[in-house]
């Protein structure tokens, strides 16, 4: 990989911290790793929750759960995005106990085929689908689950998931209880057959909104990285005191003035109407920086907000330095993401940019180089 220009900074302080803010609620947890851990690195992020002493994590793809047992986690390790699990994935499983999620019949009987096969013990994870209309067994096929289950010894449940659809939120607190009613009555099913088998069915807004039971494991994911769903609901602020881990910072490479009637980059999208000072900065949208972000974009000079002119290129953006007190420098770096002084959230980068913080992250998590 060739570096890229902007740098991607994590404060793993931050993300131990908000975890220790999630645990205040009681659950174990089960913290979301999955998709790089959200774009901020999926091994650092499995060294922190081994360190802290977590008994549960949810990766990606099985190869990812592999990553996070290969970077020392220790507890159990489920993979969320499990295909019908392939006879080598199921060998990958059986070696690290990493534990699939199967989701449908396909799943089920290739993963008792495998082991079977290599004659091997497996904890799989089992996806109840109760109002996502994405993955999961119905309700009424629960008690064939659980006896197909049953009839491969091998294979035992560890834990039942599913996941909410719009706990985040509160006008549709409805649903909510919905999903969590079916939920409960797929485990009592499989409770019969597997009364050792867990229950795993909030999503960050599940868990701080208090809709799962007392003894499930939540699964959160967006708050880890310090950001809160219900962001711009009613019941903002519900997840405690987060902070943000991810910063990404791009060196300025041109300074210059603009005078009147001069315009910036392609499409001359934007005229100077007075005399301006502006900068290039090293980032554009093959670097994830959105190429269409809303008017009023910024980004932060030694901790002073400065707005995004003109049209966003592939490697490059082009900032009005004209405010500033200190005229910067080529060389300086211009943070996209966090920094100091009144930094940029990745929930106002969402918001520029027409789309959620999770999407933030994982788009500028890309050009994080593995340390
Ligand atoms: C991503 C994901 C989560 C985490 O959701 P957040 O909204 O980030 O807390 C939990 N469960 C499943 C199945 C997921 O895919």
């Amino acid at each position: 990989m060739i570096e890229p220009s902007c740098h991607v900074r994590i404060n793993w302080e931050h993300f131990r911290r908000n975890i220790e803010e999630l645990l205040k609620r009681g659950h174990d947890l089960m913290p979301v790793i999955k998709a790089d851990a959200y774009g901020h690195g999926v091994r650092k992020a499995a060294a922190v929750l081994e360190d802290m002493g977590i008994g549960w994590a949810a990766a990606g793809t099985i190869q990812e759960a592999a990553e996070v047992r290969n970077a020392g986690f220790s507890g159990n390790i489920v993979a969320l995005l499990s295909r019908a699990p392939e006879k080598e994935d199921v060998c990958l499983a059986c070696e690290k106990r990493l534990s699939p999620l199967i989701h449908n019949w396909e799943g089920l009987e290739a993963v008792a085929r495998a082991v079977r096969d290599i004659n091997a013990p497996l904890g799989i994870a089992v996806k109840a689908e109760t109002g996502m209309g994405r993955l999961g067994f119905r309700l009424e096929e629960m008690e064939d689950v659980a006896d197909a289950i049953a009839a491969e010894p091998r294979l035992s449940p560890i834990v039942q998931v599913s996941h909410f659809a719009v706990a985040d939120d509160p006008a549709e607190e409805e649903y909510t209880k919905l999903q969590c009613d079916v939920f409960y009555r797929a485990a009592d099913i499989m409770h019969r057959k597997f009364p050792d088998m867990r229950c795993s069915l909030g999503n960050t807004a599940g868990l701080v909104e208090g809709f799962t039971r007392k003894d499930d494991i939540c699964r959160p994911g967006i708050a880890l990285y310090g950001y809160d769903p219900m962001f711009g609901t009613a019941h903002e602020g519900a997840c405690g005191p987060l902070l943000p881990v991810m910063e990404v910072a791009a060196p300025l490479i041109s300074v210059h003035p603009l005078h009147k009637e001069e315009s910036v980059g392609y499409g001359r999208t934007f005229t100077a109407d007075s005399e301006r000072l502006v900068g290039w900065v090293a980032i554009g949208y093959a670097d994830g920086y959105r190429r269409n972000p809303a008017p009023g974009t910024c980004m932060c000079i030694n901790g002073v907000r400065v707005p995004v002119i003109g049209r966003v290129a592939m490697q490059m953006t082009c900032v009005d330095l004209t405010d500033l007190a200190e005229t910067p420098a080529p060389g300086d770096a211009v943070y996209v993401l966090g920094g100091p002084g009144n930094a940029v959230s990745a929930q106002e980068l969402a918001d520029w940019w027409g789309t959620i913080p999770y999407e933030v992250t994982c788009l500028l998590g890309k050009n994080r180089i593995e340390e």
